[in-house]
């Protein structure tokens, strides 16, 4: 034996591949809310770039044209700031969300727990519960594996791709982007994209699971640290439960010396992370509450009280007072809520027409004769409504000012309109610097008004 293998021999002891997981099915409140989850945000997105709001797909990232519409709202480059503003008022409020609740996020609405229940029900669907599934993994290859692992292969691509076909469509017209994948005219870019986010969906969901919150999201491992003691948990009590052990039912377990938990294992068995809750809480947790449904469901049977796992927080376990207004929890709020009031109003603010002024700065002013001094500038008008407008443009600020360039001008819907226009201001007016102000109204009876600020220069012996 060289060195080499000896090495790679040490590799291989040091490197353990998973178990696979055979979470068991579960009912319960819990459950029906994951699955009620599961097909209110499955829907949504299914649905989503089907949605047609004033004539045009409700919400669309048009990338190629650089425009972001969400139902009535268009937003441009330059709105880009309160996209940002939007998802850091969503960061803090999934911040504030996990300081209060903990990993509800994570157990309810993350994408990799909504789809990764969606290809589990769909599995157990095709391959059957639990114990049927692990016998047909274990079983050899006969016609009856060959066609449930088929079948169970073939829902997974379809489901996958559909995704990836619908994930594309908010970015790609999406009835056109239909009939271009039907009749094989799609652009290699979409079809690129449609299979990398089914490939996404499929490798995720279908396989790698619960090792995608274990070991890729980087969420999971900072989150830990906005809980405190107040922070719900899903929690084993321990002081209940314990000494646990098997028992017959009926049977006076307290004058045994026993506690609440019969030793089922039921909790590990159903755990999306193959965790067991009784030692305490782990960073695998993802706060599904299946563990929850399952242990309550044999306290029934026991007629032992529920809630022997449970929401709870640290402080509650140890019967301390609870408090939802914790430092944290404030600075969240506080913060939340002066970015949330700032994105609305700097939305309700915005204007749906923009006036920019750029003054030609490669020549300060030009002599023409006895008409005056003249400046040029460029004119730039965004029109962000989606129906065209009529224009007037005019200019104040200096005695005899007047526009040398046609000034009555269409915009056309969501489009940038650029004119270069000259201003002539007779000699005696215009030694120096101005303030001039340019105006644009619409004549087609929209009352658009809207005025913008710039400088008029003229030769500095005038003063
Ligand atoms: S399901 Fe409940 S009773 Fe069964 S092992 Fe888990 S904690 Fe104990
Ligand atoms: S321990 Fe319970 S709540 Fe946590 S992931 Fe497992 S089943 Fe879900």
């Amino acid at each position: 034996m060289n060195d080499n293998t000896a090495a790679g021999d040490e590799y291989g002891k040091l490197y353990r591949s998973e178990d696979k997981i055979y979470p068991r099915e579960v009912t319960g409140r819990f459950a029906t809310l994951r699955r009620l989850a599961m097909f209110v945000l499955l829907g949504t997105f299914y649905i989503g770039p089907w949605i047609r709001w004033e004539g045009r797909q409700a919400v669309l990232f048009d990338l190629p044209a650089r425009k972001f519409h969400i139902f009535g709202l268009t937003l441009w480059p330059q709105d880009f700031i309160y996209l940002a503003l939007l998802l850091i008022v969503a960061a803090i409020g999934l911040f504030l969300l996990t300081a209060l609740a903990g990993r509800i996020w994570c157990g309810y609405a993350c994408p990799q727990t909504v789809w990764t229940e969606a290809f589990t029900w769909i599995e157990s669907a095709i391959e059957g519960k639990r114990s049927k599934r692990m016998r047909l993994d274990k079983a050899a290859w006969n016609l009856e594996k060959v066609w449930r692992k088929s079948a169970k292969q073939f829902c997974w691509i379809a489901l996958a791709l559909f995704t990836g076909y619908t994930f594309v469509g908010y970015f790609s017209a999406i009835d056109d982007l239909t009939i271009r994948l039907v009749t094989f005219s799609a652009g290699p870019w979409e079809v690129f994209w449609v299979l990398f986010y089914g490939f996404a969906t499929y490798g995720n969901a279908g396989f790698m699971r619960e090792q995608v919150c274990k070991y890729m999201c980087p969420y999971a491992r900072f989150q830990s640290s906005m809980f405190d003691h107040d922070t719900l948990i899903v929690t084993y009590d321990a002081g209940r439960g314990e000494p646990r052990g098997a028992r017959r039912r009926g049977s006076d377990h307290k004058s045994q010396g026993q506690g609440d938990c019969i030793d089922c294992t039921m909790c590990v068995q159903v755990c999306p992370t193959g965790i067991d809750i009784r030692k305490g809480l782990q960073y695998e947790c993802i706060a599904c509450a299946a563990c929850i449904d399952v242990c309550d469901s044999v306290m029934d049977k026991m007629s032992y009280p529920r809630g022997l796992i449970r929401y709870s927080t640290e402080h509650a376990m140890e019967h301390k007072k609870y408090h939802v207004f914790r430092p944290r929890t404030i600075v969240y709020s506080v913060l939340l809520a002066t970015l949330a009031i700032a994105l609305v109003s700097s939305l309700a603010l915005t204007r749906p027409v923009i006036l920019d002024v750029i003054r030609d700065r490669n020549a300060l002013y030009r002599d023409v004769g006895r008409a005056g001094i003249q400046n040029t500038y460029t004119i730039r008008v965004v029109n962000k409504h989606n129906t065209p407008h009529d224009y007037l443009l005019g200019v104040s600020g200096i005695e005899g000012i007047r526009l040398e360039s046609d000034t009555a001008f269409s915009v056309a819907a969501e489009s940038v309109f650029t004119l270069p226009v000259s201003v002539t201001v007779p000699h005696q007016h215009a030694g120096g610097g101005h303030a001039i102000i340019f105006h644009l109204e619409s004549t087609d009876g929209s009352d658009i008004r809207i005025s913008e600020e710039s400088r008029f220069r003229g030769p500095l012996e005038r003063l």
